[in-house]
């Protein structure tokens, strides 16, 4: 039988028991030719592109290069991890809380 437990809290998700809930997340960089889509070709997106890419070129932060062009994630969730995740997914609440405490 397939073991699959809660990637956020570690609860084990039984199946036939726990529901499992699975998030798929696709990260890549905008901008590859191959990738274009209309609203990436459109001229203010573009425009806005360069600036940050311009920016970052500045400031020296972290290297696009250095970056993997795409990733691809897959998360088994149990209900209260994967309501949570849909209130906030990019747990920015956290982030503000966390802030706020300084
Ligand atoms: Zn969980």
């Amino acid at each position: 039988m397939l073991h699959f437990s809660c990637d956020v809290c570690g609860k084990d998700l039984i199946s036939g028991v726990s529901t499992r809930f699975v998030v798929k997340m696709e990260a890549f960089a905008a901008g590859d030719p191959a990738e274009l889509t209309e609203e990436d070709t459109d001229p203010d997106h573009v425009e806005e592109m360069a600036r940050l890419l311009n920016e970052q070129e500045e400031t020296g932060e972290d290297s696009p290069t250095l970056l993997p062009a795409c990733k691809k994630m897959r998360f088994d969730l149990c209900r209260s991890c994967y309501r949570k995740f849909l209130d906030d997914p990019l747990g920015r609440e956290a982030a503000k809380l966390h802030f706020s405490e300084n």
